[in-house]
Order: C-alpha cells, then structure tokens, then sequence
C-alpha cells in the first residue's frame, strides 16, 4: 500500500516538475525521473495535472535507446501573462510578455499625457482591449504594471516627485481607475534595472546608468535591486555636476540632467539620430560635442563610484549609439578621472532590449507567479531578503 503523501510533499513535487520544465523547455519522463530522483506514478500523476492546468503540454517525441520514441513534455510559457505599460508624454507603450520575459504583444498609441480623469480612462480603455486580445490569444493576465518617470512612495502607491510629467501626487488608484487587472506602479530605471537582473541573473552588484532623454539610475546590491526606504536610491539625475551650471527641470542648476541627457547632444533643429549619423561620418564640431559628454558621463560615474564601487551598467537610447570602443574609452576617462585610479571594475552595456522598462515592470508579475509555481525565490520578487 503507498503512503498518501502529504499536501505539502505533493505541491514541493509539483513545483520540482514544473521548475524542471520551465528551466529545461522540455523533458521525458525518464529525464525526470532521473533528475528529480520521482516514482514514475508521481510524475505521470503530476504532467496529467500541469496539463490539465495548461502549464506543460505533449511536444516532439524524442528518439530513445528501447526504439520507441519518448514523449516529451514542454513549458507552456504563454500559459499567463504580464502586461507593462509606459505613459509618455506624447504616447503609451504597452507590452505583454510571457513567463521566460519574452514580449508577445506590443502596441504604441498617440495619447498626449494629461493628469486629468479622462485621460486616465483613455489608458484604461486602451489597457483593457490589448489585454483583451492577449486573453483571445490563450495568455490570462496576472497584472498591469506602468513603467512611471516619476519617483514613487515607499509602498509604491504614488508619485512622490512627478516633475518631468509634472504630476506630483498622482496615485496608482487614479491611474489604475479603468483597468481590469491588478495594477502596479514601478519607477522607469528600477525596472529597467530588473530587465537587467532578470536576464543576467549573474549580477550581484551594479550601478544602473540609463542615458535616455530624461537619464536615471538604480542600485543593484547582491543580485537584488536595492531601492532604499524612499525608492529614490541611484537618482543620480540630480547629481550637482556643475555648481552653479545649466538650469534643471527640477528648478536646481548644474543637474547630471542638464549635461547628459541624449538631447543635450544634437545641435539646435538636429535629430538625436541625425546627431549620431553626422558623428558618423566624423564631422569636428559633433565629435567635440560627443567628447564633452562622454566627458560629464564620466565624471557622473566618477562620482557615483566614489560612495559605492561597483560595477558600472549603461543603458538608455545614448548606449545603443555606443559601440565597445566608446565604452572602453568611457572607461578609460573613469579611471583617468578616479582617486584610487585602476582599481578592477566593469563598465558595461546594458542589454538595451527595446522597451526595456516595459518588459522589466511587467517581469514584477512574471516572478511572483513564477516563484509561486516553481517553488522558487527569484530577486526580482517585490519582498525583501530575510
Ligand atoms: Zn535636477
């Protein structure tokens, strides 16, 4: 007679089938049974029941050593989905993406941003039918996550500092007000750092750089990312660089902003891309404009590293227009430019996947669930380490 196993035991072995799967794409029952150390009764009981759930389905039969082929057993990544969305001041960019990060869905609409009610409803309206369709297709939503430019509160319910969209206050009941779905708020470098993490999950400790038109940072400390109690920790866009300097958004002057923000680096009437083709082609005035940017980057850098000497992650739209020369000479300014000199230290391209903060705001939901099924922790779950 076999002992009943106990609910615990049978949800520990379900979680090592499916964590199996989700790891491996694929596997046999024989594979299984040889990795997880399982009763073949335990794993047949246990892939009926992920079937069932639309967690695994039946994939390519494998050729075996008895002759007959192998039924394998797959990962249903679109089994649920996450969707992220990033409001703009001319647009919205919404991504869904499926449980290994991957996006399966994307669509951009004009929507000029306006803090008021009606715009909200628009979004939610918008939100509602892109998630409608990815349903349609076979994905259930676990949640909606907005990728905000703004810092955020503490518990991740409002908008602390909203000056670059200019809506200080703003709650997620206010956004969220027409959305069916649970709904989120992250600061835009946070989950562009959790893209990072997600994909890379060899980073213990890093600084995140993200170079867009509006630049902001993230702190990354063993392997997690590490906000701080007011969510602003890595805000190195208000970071004084010249006392005294350019005026800031922020109303102070001499911000990193003023000096590294990618639109700082075209000439007057001059596309961003323009910019970079004309640089290209080795034009004396844009490579001067280059190298005095490259310049305050470094000195950000410098600066950042004299409080925590980690390694360095550039991201942004300005790091897609750097090659491995740019960055070995951005480093090379760092190290020229630093009091301990050539201590070890990695400057690095972010990834730089397109809507990179999209995808890391929806990963939020993407890792709860996939803890939750899996039996695992991942770093990029909301809860801090123990
Ligand atoms: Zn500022």
């Amino acid at each position: 007679m076999y002992a009943v196993p106990s609910a615990a035991l049978k949800t520990r072995n379900r979680q090592a089938v499916t964590a199996f799967l989700y790891r491996n794409d694929q596997a046999t029952k024989r594979v299984l049974e040889t990795e997880l150390g399982l009763s073949l009764p335990t794993i047949t009981q246990n892939l009926r029941a992920l079937e069932h759930d639309g967690l695994a389905r039946r994939g390519t039969p494998q050729d075996s050593t008895g002759g007959r082929k192998a039924q394998t057993y797959a990962f249903q990544p679109r089994h649920r989905a996450a969707i992220g969305v990033a409001i703009r001041p001319a647009e919205l960019t919404i991504c869904a993406v499926d449980l290994y990060g991957a996006v399966i869905a994307n669509i951009r609409r004009s929507l000029p941003y306006t803090n008021v009610n009606a715009y909200y409803q628009r979004l939610g309206g918008i939100v509602n039918g892109f998630a409608a369709d990815v349903e349609k297709a076979g994905s259930a939503i676990l949640g909606v996550a907005f990728s905000m430019q703004g810092i955020l509160s503490a518990d991740g319910s409002t908008v602390s500092s909203g000056t670059v969209m200019d809506n200080t206050g703003l709650t997620l009941g206010t956004v969220s007000q027409s959305v069916r779905y649970p709904c989120i708020m992250i600061h835009d470098s946070d989950a562009s750092a959790m893209a990072e993490l997600w994909f890379d999950p060899t980073i213990s400790d890093a600084l995140c750089l993200y170079l867009e038109r509006r630049p902001g940072g993230a702190v990354i400390v063993n392997g997690r990312l590490y906000p701080g109690p007011n969510q602003h920790n890595g805000a190195i866009e208000h970071m004084t660089l010249v006392p005294g300097g350019r005026l800031c958004y922020c109303g102070q002057h001499g911000c990193m902003d003023a000096y590294c923000s990618i639109e700082t680096l075209p000439e007057e009437h001059e596309s961003i891309l323009g910019f970079f083709s004309v640089l290209e082609q080795g034009e004396q005035q844009h490579r001067r404009r280059m190298e005095a940017w490259m310049d305050y980057v470094a000195q950000v850098i410098v600066n950042a590293r004299s409080v925590l000497a980690v390694d360095v992650i550039i991201g942004g739209e300005a790091a897609q227009y750097l090659d491995d020369d740019d960055i070995a000479q951005l480093r090379r300014r760092v190290m020229e430019r630093s009091a301990f000199g050539a201590d070890a230290f990695e400057l690095r391209k972010s990834r730089c996947t397109d809507n990179q903060d999209i995808v890391g705001a929806a990963l939020r939901f993407i890792a709860d669930y996939v803890n939750a099924i899996c039996g695992t922790t991942s770093p990029l779950s909301a809860a801090e380490p123990a």
